[in-house]
């Protein structure tokens, strides 16, 4: 039962990965990986006994045991020196649950040579955070999938990063480049949602000035992509 979401998350590990899967829930894609490609392996965590307990299943129904190890555990905390994954994987969760997991364990991160997210909401939180600790983007895609839109963001160590805009943080890097009709239709939704959360703060008379000429920014912003791609 793989998805085209997580098929498209296993296309950006190398041959021969080797990488951790942060909340991995059914270790559906450890498991999809290291079929396809024996000599890949993997760590498989979860903070969650259900999770876990699937996870293991899988890996074992799979007889994939000797390839990953399913481990129980907060984030980073399942990995220790010695494992020096070259990967990590996070996906499925909200943008500042991710970028708080990388945030918690980023000393476990010096091996790691590529990150990839699938942040549910909040990508810019998570491109905001991978930037600022050397990880550059180099590649994106964003994808639908029952009537779901998924952005995957990959990231690689590099000593220095290009500077990104505003907009880049927003829109992503590379998805902003190659404007797809997901990616326009995303924006086009976005957009109704922010007209509709400005409306209804100003009639609430919330006084949050803050809030609201950062939510006009946005619309902005997005109305720009949308208008410059016609
Ligand atoms: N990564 C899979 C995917 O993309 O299909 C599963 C996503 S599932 C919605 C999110 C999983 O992350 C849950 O199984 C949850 O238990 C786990 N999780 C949430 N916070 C976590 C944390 N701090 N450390 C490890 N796992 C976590």
């Amino acid at each position: 039962p793989i998805t085209e979401r997580l098929k498209s998350i296993a296309s950006f590990l190398p041959e021969g990965a080797y990488f951790a899967d942060i909340g991995s829930d059914h270790a559906y894609l450890p498991c999809y990986k290291c079929l396809r490609d024996p000599a890949s392996r993997a760590i498989a965590g979860e903070v969650n006994e259900g999770p876990y307990e699937r996870a293991k299943k899988t890996v074992h129904a799979f007889k994939l045991e000797k390839q990953i190890d399913v481990r129980l555990g907060n984030g980073f905390d399942i990995l220790t020196a010695k494992d020096a994954v070259k990967q990590v994987v996070i996906a499925g969760m909200g943008g500042s649950l991710i970028t708080s997991i990388l945030e918690n364990g980023k000393q476990k991160l010096k091996t790691v040579e590529r990150i990839i997210v699938q942040p549910n909401v909040d990508e810019r939180s998570t491109r905001k955070w991978l930037h600022q600790h050397q990880y550059s983007i180099v590649a994106e895609m964003i994808l639908e999938e029952k009537g779901h839109i998924y952005e995957i963001i990959v990231a690689d160590k590099k000593a220095e990063s290009l500077h990104l805009t505003e907009e880049e943080y927003l829109f992503g890097p590379v998805l902003l480049r190659n404007q797809t009709e997901i990616f326009r239709k995303k924006w086009q939704q976005r957009y109704d949602k922010l007209q509709q959360i400005i409306e209804q703060m100003k009639k609430a008379n919330i006084i949050n000035e803050k809030k609201v000429a950062w939510f006009e920014m946005q619309l902005k912003m997005v109305e720009e992509v949308l208008n410059n791609g016609k």
